[in-house]
């Protein structure tokens, strides 16, 4: 189990796309969330349910976290095979501690942005007006915290390619370290 984790606006969407080109042997996990569809994202972004739906799905036992964010539920299904793929997970922090805690050598990947600045610019670039970015800083600098309680790496996204192939090189390495037996190390 990878997670990926870090604030909203940081890249992690495109990272964790291109994660699961290059690394053999790893699928995306699609998770369920009662939020609105953005305009311009894909359908297939998430399993886009009702609020019903979502708590029915709780209620039985689909999923293997889920938390509230922001106002909307998202949750990871349990995932329906048990092969020999690692799944990636790209969830908020809450979400990784869950994980973490189910699965303890689970490799938990902290994405930061290279500065605040660099934070809102992107979030401008995806069409957030100026108060909303303010108080989606404040959440996001809740989530570094909070994540950094659970994460073995930290990856600063300043340049993509570079940021794919450290988290590229960190899957190997703990997969090396399974194999073997030992504890990822936190670093
Ligand atoms: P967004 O609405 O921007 O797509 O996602 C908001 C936050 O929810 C992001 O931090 C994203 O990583 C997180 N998230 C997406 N799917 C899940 C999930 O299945 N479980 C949890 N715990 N968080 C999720």
């Amino acid at each position: 189990m990878v997670v990926l984790c870090g604030p909203g606006g940081v890249g992690k969407g495109t990272v964790a796309d291109r994660l699961v080109k290059e690394v053999e042997g790893l699928e995306l996990s699609r998770s369920w969330t009662t939020r609105a569809r953005r305009p311009n994202e894909s359908n297939l972004a998430y399993s886009f349910v009702s609020k019903e739906e979502f708590l029915r799905a709780i209620d039985e036992g689909k999923f293997l976290e889920w938390a509230e964010f922001n106002g909307n539920l998202y949750g990871t299904p349990l995932p329906d095979h048990q092969g020999s793929t690692d799944l990636l997970l790209e969830i908020d922090s809450q979400g990784a501690h869950s994980i973490k805690k189910l699965f303890p050598d689970s490799l938990v990947v902290l994405l930061l942005s290279p500065s605040e600045d660099s934070l809102r610019e992107r979030m401008r670039q995806r069409g957030d007006d100026e108060a909303h970015i303010d108080a989606r800083v404040r959440l996001a600098k809740k989530e570094i915290a909070s994540a950094r309680e659970v994460a073995d790496y930290e990856v600063i996204n300043l340049d993509l390619d570079r940021a794919v192939a450290e988290i590229a090189s960190m899957i190997y390495k703990a997969r090396e370290s399974k194999s073997r037996g030992g504890d990822i190390g936190r670093g």
